[in-house]
């Protein structure tokens, strides 16, 4: 019987840096990565193998990142875990024995129930080269295209299946506006009007009741009764964790159905930790459990599950949630809690904006407007969310963002921290957005406190 101090089944953002970590932390111990597919897609890069990456091989995750940090790797499907024995058996009859092991096993996308959705040219995006290969081949000689859902999947799909491909697009949502549940309004619209001009049509508030055609689909049938053409439909509303290895080998579920873990990403067995997709999830905010999976909070959890295997050392605060697109050549970027998500579980809330080209003198190469939006707790002042939108730093200045809410930094914590600023690379320090919008956010709670005063 093979043997490994550490197990990882699955090869994807969350299972390759829980391999790596582990090494990191515990160099004397062999760490063997088992995954089931012979090629890993980068899965963020997904949506661009249909127009600007062009073909799956351009967006693979090389082995050489495994080889590099001493990992071992076996290309075949765990089949089962006897937590008793901590033996890993495959699809193709390898036992191997654990002393810890990981579970990083993800999700499946979602397929509603939806009368017709299993016909012919009817696709959710799955993780693997052969189907996305086979989605390309489909979508080259398809006049009108329908997705389902416009999230950041969604959005990005329908923007690069447009490249190049004389095909009609459209996007059917059921909620107002596109990526409502990560932006407010003012940001949606303007992501719609991005798409628009790409002749990209939205319909919103619309739902998705029936999925016609024979064999093969021809039509979409919406709950306003009308029907729109479509030769191919694309689900982009969302995953499953992936869960039946773990529940078959008796591990506890969590209530949104993700493998129930502690805060060091321990499952209810001691030797066995789940991280990524298929891991429960609890919000940095309240405690209770979300539904948010992103490669970013997959990789997050696998480097506190691969530090914690032998000793606790990290623990997971919860999921903040932070998002980057472009569309078009604007960015869009988020984390944690919108104005109206914030307003919804209860908090009184002062906002700050700022806008600025993001170089100084504005005529520098490279300018570009760039919007930051900020929402604070009104009490303590200290930050729930940001949304950023414009120039592309957006990319990372959300990243600076999600740092700050981490850190429950405050309004006046953020208006006087050091920013370094430069005129090829960002505002002016007197126009830096994400500091002035704090400074607005708290000039605003002023003038809050002021009419409470006068009334
Ligand atoms: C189209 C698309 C675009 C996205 N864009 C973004 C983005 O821009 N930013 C972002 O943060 N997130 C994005 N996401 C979400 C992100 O892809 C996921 O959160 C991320 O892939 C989760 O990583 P994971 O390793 O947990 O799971 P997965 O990526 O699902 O990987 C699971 C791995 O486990 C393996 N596996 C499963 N079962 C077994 C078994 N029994 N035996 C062996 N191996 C097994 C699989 O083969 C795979 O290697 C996107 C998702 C999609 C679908």
């Amino acid at each position: 019987m093979r043997q490994s101090d550490v197990v990882v089944i699955g090869g994807s953002a969350a299972g390759i840096p829980a391999a790596i970590t582990s090494r990191r932390h515990y160099p004397e111990k062999s760490v063997l990565l088992i995954r089931k597919e012979e090629q890993v897609l980068i899965p963020c890069g997904i949506p661009y193998i249909f127009g600007s990456v062009g073909s799956c091989e351009a967006d693979l995750i090389p082995d050489s990142v495994l080889k590099g940090n001493g990992i071992d790797l076996l290309v075949d499907e765990a089949v089962k875990i006897d937590p008793e024995s901590r033996v890993v058996t495959t699809a193709g009859g390898e036992e191997v024995q654990y002393n810890r092991l990981v579970l990083a096993i993800g999700s499946l996308p979602l397929v509603p129930p939806i009368p017709g959705a299993d016909k012919e040219n009817v696709f959710a995006i799955k993780k693997s080269v052969p189907y996305i290969n086979h989605m390309i081949e489909t979508l080259d000689t398809v006049e009108n295209l329908v997705i389902v859902g416009c999230g950041f999947i969604g959005v990005e799909l329908a923007e690069e299946c447009r490249r190049d491909r004389d095909i009609n697009i459209t996007i059917v949502e059921m909620l107002r506006h596109c990526l409502e549940l990560t932006y407010d309004v003012e940001f949606s619209i303007k992501a719609e009007e991005a798409l628009r001009s790409q002749d990209v049509e939205i319909l919103g508030s619309e739902k998705v009741v029936a999925i016609e055609g024979n064999k093969k689909v021809d039509g979409v049938k919406l709950s306003s009764g009308k029907t729109i053409k479509a030769d191919a439909v694309i689900m982009g509303i969302g995953a499953i964790a992936n869960v039946a290895l773990a529940k078959e080998a008796g591990l506890e579920i969590g209530p949104t159905g993700g493998i129930q873990v502690n805060r060091y990403m321990q499952t209810s067995d001691e030797n066995i930790f789940a991280c990524g997709d298929c891991a429960e999830k609890v919000s940095f905010f309240d405690g209770k459990p979300s539904r948010l999976k992103l490669a970013s909070i997959a990789t997050m959890e696998a480097r506190i599950a691969g530090a914690n295997l032998f000793a606790p050392r990290r623990a997971n605060m919860g999921v903040i949630g932070v998002y980057s697109t472009i569309l078009g050549d604007i960015a869009f970027a988020a984390a944690g809690l919108t104005e109206k998500a914030a307003s919804e579980m209860g908090y009184s809330i002062i906002v700050g904006e700022a806008e600025a080209v993001n170089r100084h003198p504005g005529c520098m190469p490279g300018g570009a407007p760039l919007k930051v939006k900020l929402v604070f707790e009104a009490g303590t002042r200290v930050l729930l969310g940001g949304q950023v939108s414009g120039a592309d730093s957006a990319g990372e200045l959300i990243n600076a963002i999600s740092a700050c809410i981490h850190q429950r930094m405050t309004a006046d914590d953020i208006a006087t921290f050091q920013t370094g600023t430069h005129p090829g690379l960002t505002a002016s320090p007197i126009a830096y957005q994400l500091v002035n919008a704090a400074e607005v956010a708290i000039a605003n709670s002023w003038k809050a406190s002021d009419r409470w005063t006068r009334e």
